[in-house]
């Protein structure tokens, strides 16, 4: 009998407050239309006329205020309307928020200090799964549309949405964010830790989030602009011992002065325990949404390599990349933090070895690379790769110990824009 045919269009009327949740396959496509009244996805309205293609593998909600009737055409692996959301709360949250940009635009008119002009640098944290990055793009799509551009800053390395998995990245949104597009990559910052994970390496993670907050306390500082509209951060769904370390940690980094936390009652006592001496932090706790799709560990992976594929041939597949061979003596390939200690024989004597966990470390080209993400690196300098952001990536194809060349993959034609490379663990496998 083969696949399902594909169903025929169908209308579905939504109640006011009230969302439809969809899940579309990975290889059909689905398209939506508005048909009558008004809906949003995540926070970006739906155009009022138009078929908007629905990316493969997303999973969405399409949420409308006062009621709406929409159109679905295409196959899902689920579709259902459900009353139940935590949307009038999230949006609560928003006109917060929007009174505290509009308190620090004020205070800048002013000329007040950099304290009082600081609008809300709001993190949301929560274990996996509880809709963080949903979460933020609402936030983020709702200030935009009134003007607001706020920065949005992703510390989520395995499952991060601004690039690829191994990076914590920053952009400014200066429009709802688009359905189809998502996050705009004209301008991001973006910092390799080059695992999904931060256990491999928690300083170096650390060391790259100090980087990160840093530009953008710079950019801040000379942009009362960007300074009032302030911050969205997302998280990683890691919680617990060091993950948890880790989040008190981007709070003190980015001085968050707002703490979302998404549905757990624990994690929230516990930082509003632990910020309690600092009258300036809210630790406000949100109900999660029962829409948000559970994703176990294969899945991520998959998603993980999915990210990869995208950055170089386009969310649609619409894009190709471009092939390139470099001799091994035209790159130098560097990997930060070796975890390798001096040898005692090396040192004084009575001098105990420490490792220093950031160390850069020369990488030898070697067949292991093949399938391996490298990151092109933004410094002149080795010594100053772990305080650089990075130009973008490039994928490994092959390498050719005998002739010492390198093939690649890259989105853009030309020459490497750096010869510093950076070495990661994540991998990509061309099907
Ligand atoms: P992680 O910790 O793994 O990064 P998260 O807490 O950030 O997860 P999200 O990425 O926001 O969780 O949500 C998980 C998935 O559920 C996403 O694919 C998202 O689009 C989907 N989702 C979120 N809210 C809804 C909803 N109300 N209806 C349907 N799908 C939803």
């Amino acid at each position: 009998a083969g696949a399902a045919a594909a169903p025929p269009p169908r209308q579905c009327k939504l109640d006011p407050k009230s969302e439809l949740r969809v899940e579309v396959p990975p290889d059909a496509p689905l398209r939506v239309r508005l048909v009558a009244g008004t809906a949003e996805i995540f926070g970006t309205e739906l155009p009022p006329e138009g078929w908007v293609p629905i990316p493969p593998r997303s999973k969405i909600a399409i949420f409308t205020w006062h009621g709406a009737t929409l159109e679905l055409d295409g196959v899902t692996e689920s579709e259902y309307p459900s009353e139940e959301t935590p949307m009038v709360v999230y949006v609560n949250t928003h006109a917060i928020l929007d009174a505290r940009r509009a308190r620090a635009r004020a205070a800048a008119a002013q000329g007040g200090d950099l304290e009082a002009s600081q609008g809300p640098r709001v993190i949301v944290v929560g274990p996996t799964d509880s809709g963080k990055s949903t979460l933020c793009k609402m936030l983020l799509s709702w200030a935009a549309k009134l003007g607001w551009k706020p920065t949005y800053v992703d510390l989520d390395i395995g499952q991060g949405s601004i690039t690829i998995p191994g990076c914590i990245s920053a952009t400014p949104i200066e429009k709802p964010i688009d359905i189809v597009d998502g996050i705009p990559l004209e301008m991001p910052l973006v910092y390799f830790y080059g695992h999904p994970t931060p256990s491999i390496n928690p300083d170096v993670y650390k060391v790259l989030m100090k980087g990160l907050a840093k530009t953008l306390e710079r950019q801040f500082s000379g942009n009362a602009e960007s300074r009032a509209a302030g911050m969205v951060i997302n998280t990683m769904g890691w919680v617990e011992g060091l993950g948890y370390e880790l989040l008190l940690n981007a709070i003190e980094t980015f001085k968050a002065n707002v703490v979302l936390v998404l549905g757990q009652e624990k994690l929230w006592k516990m930082l509003k325990d632990a910020v309690q001496s600092k009258p300036n932090i809210d630790v406000v706790k949100l109900q999660k949404s029962e829409g948000v799709v559970l994703r176990n560990s294969k899945h991520r992976q998959k998603t993980r390599s999915f990210r990869i594929k995208e950055y170089f041939y386009g969310i649609a597949n619409d894009l190709a990349p471009h092939s390139n061979i470099v001799n091994f003596s035209d790159i130098s390939v560097y990997r930060i933090g070796g975890g390798h200690q001096a040898p005692r024989s090396a040192l004084p004597i009575g001098a105990e070895p420490v490792a220093d966990p950031t160390r850069l470390v020369a990488v030898n080209i070697s067949t292991d690379m093949i399938h391996t993400v490298l990151a092109i690196s933004y410094a002149k300098e080795p010594d100053e790769i772990i305080s650089s952001n990075v130009a973008g990536f490039i994928h490994v194809t092959d390498v050719d110990i005998q002739r010492k060349k390198l093939t690649y993959i890259a989105p853009c034609p030309g020459d490497l824009p750096s010869r510093l490379l950076i070495a990661s663990s994540l991998t990509w496998y061309e099907a």
